[in-house]
């Protein structure tokens, strides 16, 4: 049975996700930017925290860990390359292993770019990955720790997931990524549609993750390295895909 999944605004513009499997009652929580809403999310459903899952070390993803795994006892996961930096794990894990919640799997992907040591949670049979600030939606992380070689590794692992799975990322970027986006491929159908249901979304309110992988292979200029309009915008109508991502990350920079 698929996991439920819950999106948590946090701070100014992050997001908690909470997943549950209603046979066993396992519940994890993917990063803790600050306890209080996930706590307030888990009470209005009566779920009881299991497990924290933890991508990257940044301070808007992990600030709230130490009370959260206080209130709930919740048994925390986080990468092995990055133990020294995260709070105290009770599970070191890296590329290949599998976290279980409940009979849940997840597999581990290194994610590496944004930081060095970041991991994404991808759960197969619930078509879901949880990818912080790797792949996001229209967007993807800066290159703080890693070079463009290491995050187009890393967006290449992700964009071959079975193209349903839901990409449940870090932030609310989408709409400035958006606006970036056309500025890359502005004759991408597909992107100006997205582009408008974006606003539109936005201007209700709403959240624009979830994503659906299919639809960021589609619009989204860092994993479209191949496509002939983004080449002719960046000058590389030949050059390697590593090259053209490169140089798509830093116009974004610059943005
Ligand atoms: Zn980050
Ligand atoms: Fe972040």
């Amino acid at each position: 049975m698929p996991l439920d999944l819950v999106t948590v605004p946090c701070l100014s513009d992050n997001y908690a996700y909470l997943i549950h499997e209603a046979a066993t009652g396992a519940t994890a929580c993917v990063d803790v930017p600050e306890a209080a809403p996930i706590l307030a999310a888990l009470d209005e459903r009566d779920w009881k925290l299991s497990h924290i899952l933890i991508t990257h070390h940044h301070h808007d993803h992990v600030g709230g860990v130490a009370a959260l795994a206080g209130a709930t006892g919740a048994r925390v996961i986080g990468a092995a390359a990055d133990a020294h930096r995260l709070p105290p794990l009770d599970e070191a894990v890296a590329e290949g292993d599998t976290v279980r919640v409940g009979m849940a799997e997840g597999r581990v992907i290194d994610v590496s770019g944004h930081t060095m040591g970041h991991i994404a949670f991808h759960f197969p049979d619930s078509a879901l990955v949880f990818t912080a600030d790797s792949l996001m939606a229209l967007g993807c992380g800066r290159l703080f720790e890693g070079d463009a070689e290491t995050m187009w590794a890393s967006l290449s692992k992700l964009a071959a997931l079975p193209p349903e799975t839901l990409v449940c990322s870090g932030h609310e970027y989408t709409a400035a990524n958006a606006r970036f986006a056309l500025t890359i491929e502005p004759g991408n159908a597909a992107l100006v549609a997205r582009a408008a249901e974006i606003e539109a979304a936005r201007a209700a309110g709403r959240p624009t993750v979830p994503s659906r992988l299919a639809d960021e292979l589609a619009t989204n200029p860092f994993l479209r390295a191949d496509a002939p309009e983004v080449r002719a915008t960046v000058g590389l109508p030949d050059g390697p895909d590593v090259a053209v991502f490169a140089e798509v990350r830093a116009r974004k920079d610059r943005f």
